[in-house]
């Protein structure tokens, strides 16, 4: 960010400028998840799990355990590609008839992010092409800023234009919360698969299911049944941040032993490897099952909260925005009714009132304004949410008789 330099003689004035990429880009995730600091503000805005559900207790176990199984291992540096029982735990989960997992397909990060980021480090050059969906995760843009790629937009129907890898959430989409069909899913595979591009299924949420059908992976769908070692074009990330908490940082890429070598050498120059603490608790959790026990409680209170939020929209906002009740994660989108309405220049209206949201436009590669917003309904209260929707219908009005 070049600022001006009109004194020689300040030594701050002297500085380097950051890299160029610092002031380009939507980089903002920050400044929304700083709203829910401002006193009285109810945060529709963040992308946070229910804190008081986290299962301290288990991962109070998990821990004692860790340390008493793994010793020192749990305090050392530890392997790149992440500890092997951890990886084979991974790699016996989600291994099925038709897709044939071994510990060589696993990557643990730190994070899902990272893998996100990992890929872009592995993939890109500048001005390469990325395949997202608009509008798509605003971390996922974030994270491959600093490779300056170009984007297209995602399409199941056309053949792909050159690219080096689409990314996709296709499961409870972040912002959207939507969910891939399986024709789409299919049509994806087989665009991927005749341009030879990578794929990449980013699914955090898919375990938050509320109701309606669980659809297969496209890691799943990808595999040749023949095969022993998965070696399609599928990159699969996974984590333990919304089923258990996100302060563990552990997640995982499930891909072809090529592209798992090829993120562990980017990884390796970025942090040598994954918490090995956190790893040896985070196995002690798996190995406990505590992470799928967990889920039912978290998909009750979570879809109790969709339903009070859906339910206070559709009496305070349905004269304003359109939105389809999703049937999991963690957000609702909401597009206005009156088209050119620019949710970034709503949003002062809405803090003026109390309430965040994140405007459409971050999520999109251009930032391009846009008439939609995301709405969170897991980090609070059903009361705190349907008084949050008051407030925002409140702020809409006003926005709109200016
Ligand atoms: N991908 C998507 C689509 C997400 O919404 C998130 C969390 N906000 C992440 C990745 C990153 O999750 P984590 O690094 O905590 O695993």
């Amino acid at each position: 960010m070049s600022g001006s330099r009109d004194s020689a003689s300040d030594p701050a004035m002297r500085r380097p400028d950051f890299a160029a990429w610092m002031g380009q880009g939507n980089s903002i995730t920050q400044q929304f998840l700083s709203f829910g600091n401002r006193p009285g503000l109810i945060a529709l805005s963040g992308g946070l799990p229910a804190a008081e559900l986290y299962p301290v207790d288990d991962v109070q176990a998990a821990t004692e355990r860790a340390l008493a199984t793994h010793g020192s291992a749990a305090l050392s540096y530890g392997a790149v590609e992440g500890f092997p029982e951890l990886r084979e735990t991974i790699a016996r989960r989600l291994s099925t008839e038709r897709l044939k997992l071994t510990p060589e397909n696993v990557l643990i990060t730190t994070g899902s992010l990272q893998a996100v980021e990992l890929i872009g480090k592995a993939l890109i050059d500048a001005g390469d092409a990325i395949l997202a969906e608009y509008p798509t995760y605003l971390g996922a843009l974030d994270a491959w800023l600093p490779r300056q790629p170009r984007y297209a937009e995602l399409a199941y129907r056309e053949r792909w234009p050159e690219a080096k890898f689409a990314y996709v959430v296709p499961n409870f989409s972040n912002p959207t919360g939507a969910v891939l069909a399986r024709a789409e899913r299919e049509a994806l595979l087989a665009r991927s698969e005749e341009s030879g591009i990578w794929l990449v299924e980013d699914d955090p949420y898919g375990e938050l299911r509320y109701d309606g059908a669980v659809q297969p992976s496209l890691l799943e769908m990808s595999a040749r049944p023949e095969s022993t070692v998965y070696d399609g074009p599928v990159v699969h990330l996974g984590t333990l941040s919304k089923t258990i908490a996100p302060g563990l940082r552990v997640g995982w890429a499930v891909g072809a032993p090529e592209m798992i070598r090829a993120l562990a050498q980017a990884k390796q120059g970025s942090d040598l490897s994954t918490s090995t603490f956190c790893q040896a608790v985070s196995l002690e959790l798996i190995r406990a099952d505590a992470d799928r026990r967990h889920v039912p409680t978290l998909v009750d209170a979570y879809r109790e909260r969709r339903d009070a939020l859906c339910a206070a929209a559709q009496e305070h906002l349905s004269d304003l925005f359109d939105w389809k009740v999703p049937e999991g994660g963690m957000f609702v989108w909401m597009t206005a009714r009156r088209p050119g309405l620019d949710t970034n220049a709503l949003l002062s209206f809405a803090l003026e009132e109390g309430v965040s949201f994140v405007p459409g436009s971050v999520f999109d590669p251009s930032g391009q304004a846009s008439p939609s917003l995301r709405l969170n309904f897991t980090a609070n209260p059903p009361e705190r949410l349907q008084e949050g929707v008051r407030r925002l219908s409140r702020a809409v009005r006003a926005f709109a008789s200016q």
